[in-house]
């Protein structure tokens, strides 16, 4: 049942919303993750209109070989009348003839292929055993069905695991895993910093390759690089990883408490931890400083989409010094998200799931300076005259680590901005809103 009234967090009391929600599906997140494995190809087994949302959210590659590509199932295989296990394989062994460079081949599961129950894991076993040494098949779900588009990432991270504990051929552990997808900057930041504080034998997940990422096992600590990792975190453990809790790391603080949680893990003194990450934090608190004027005092209201907006809610009020009306997501991580909330201040309303109609009369009601939410929802909001931001910029843009610190505050910024300069303009022409 809705509740339609917010309640305060800390403890985080939440709204649970179990009504129509408007996110993009899973397989959103083969945009940023097929550009991540070098050496990986994502084949969705899907429909016409799974075709239609990868190709169109992440254009058409005009000068390379893209890293992605639809098996579409035709009306006949959703009826059952053609063997789909056959029709996979044909499709597999046609891509990989064209394609023998692809080393890990990654099936995507979506609606259509849930709704049909097509055993996407039993495929990739069945693949394995004839494709393996040279390509590895390994399958996720990226099905709109009660997920987001994060999720997928998720999902397909929980997948990895599994195969590294089923497949890697390393024989020593690795020490740190930091999982979660980062763009390259980024980690090279963040791999830097580490290095220079002593910490040694660390590695993304995911890699840059598919066989970037050494063994996991009960040596093995992992941080979350994203908050949104349910699935792997669970997978990590299971291979007895032990998990370093820290917020994340967004903005100045978010940085530097996700790196002294590292650090003291791995026992780095106070000394080096603060001769090494001194520089780089007041760079990211001068650059922050920039657009604080723009966003200090504004209200925002974060719809849920990305699943990061804990952590964005706790950056915005505590570095830039924005009002907090809502704070939505998806689906909340307590566990993971528990730092987060701890941040931020008494009064503060927290929704998970959505119930969308109802959520707009209280985003309406509360009339804030700034919605972030999804695509479909910025466009009508625009039109009333209210200022948006698209939630999946969030997912796309590099805003982790200190040197992005100041990139966070200026995709905030940037439509208040915007808002400012046209109602400048309308004044000058003699306008402005009714
Ligand atoms: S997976 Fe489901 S929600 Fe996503 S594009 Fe395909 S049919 Fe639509």
């Amino acid at each position: 049942m809705n509740q339609t009234s917010p309640t305060p967090c800390a403890p985080v009391a939440t709204i649970r919303q179990r009504g129509q929600h408007e996110v993009f599906c899973g397989l959103t997140s083969i945009i940023w993750l097929h550009r991540k494995m070098q050496d990986a190809f994502f084949l969705v087994v899907g429909s016409r209109t799974c075709a239609h949302l990868i190709q169109s959210a992440a254009g058409v590659m005009i000068f390379s070989e893209p890293r992605f590509a639809t098996a579409i199932m035709e009306e006949r295989d959703l009826a059952g009348m053609a063997d789909m296990h056959d029709e996979l394989d044909g499709v597999v062994e046609k891509l990989l003839q064209r394609r023998p460079d692809i080393r890990m081949l990654v099936l995507v599961g979506s609606c259509p292929s849930e709704v049909i129950k097509l055993d996407l894991q039993r495929a990739a076993e069945r693949l394995n055993h004839r494709l393996a040494p040279k390509h590895r098949v390994i399958s996720y779900s990226g099905s709109g069905i009660e997920t987001t588009f994060t999720q997928g990432e998720d999902n397909f991270l929980a997948a990895l695991v599994a195969d590294n504990a089923a497949n890697s051929a390393q024989d020593k552990a690795c020490d740190l895993v930091i999982a979660g997808c980062l763009a390259d900057v980024v980690e090279d930041q963040f791999s830097r910093l580490l290095t220079a504080m002593g910490v040694e034998n660390f590695c993304f997940l995911p890699g840059r390759q598919s066989d970037g990422v050494p063994r996991i096992g009960p040596k093995t600590r992992y941080i979350l690089a994203q908050p949104y990792l349910g699935a792997t975190a669970a997978a990590l453990e299971a291979l007895g990883a032990t998990r370093i809790n820290a917020i994340f790391p967004l903005g100045e603080e978010g940085t530097t408490e996700w790196l002294r949680a590292i650090a003291q893990s791995f026992g780095v003194s106070e000394t080096l931890f603060d001769t090494v990450t001194s520089g780089p934090r007041q760079r990211a608190r001068q650059a922050i400083s920039h657009y604080r004027p723009m966003l200090e005092g504004r209200s925002v209201f974060l719809f849920p989409d990305s699943q990061l907006e804990p952590s964005l809610a706790r950056y915005l009020c505590r570095e830039a010094g924005a009002e907090i009306i809502e704070i939505g997501s998806p689906y909340l991580h307590r566990e993971h998200v528990a730092g987060e909330f701890a941040l931020l201040p008494v009064g503060v309303s927290v929704s998970e799931g959505q119930d969308v109609e109802v959520q707009i009369d209280r985003c309406r009601a509360a009339n804030p300076d700034l919605i972030v939410c999804g695509m479909g929802l910025a466009n009508p909001f625009e039109a009333e005259g209210r200022v948006t931001k698209w939630s999946i910029e969030f997912a796309f843009t590099p805003i982790q680590g200190y040197e992005q610190a100041g990139d966070l505050a200026e995709l905030f910024a940037r439509p208040l901005m915007r808002n400012a300069i046209l109602a400048e303009g309308s004044r000058s022409f003699g306008g402005g809103r009714p």
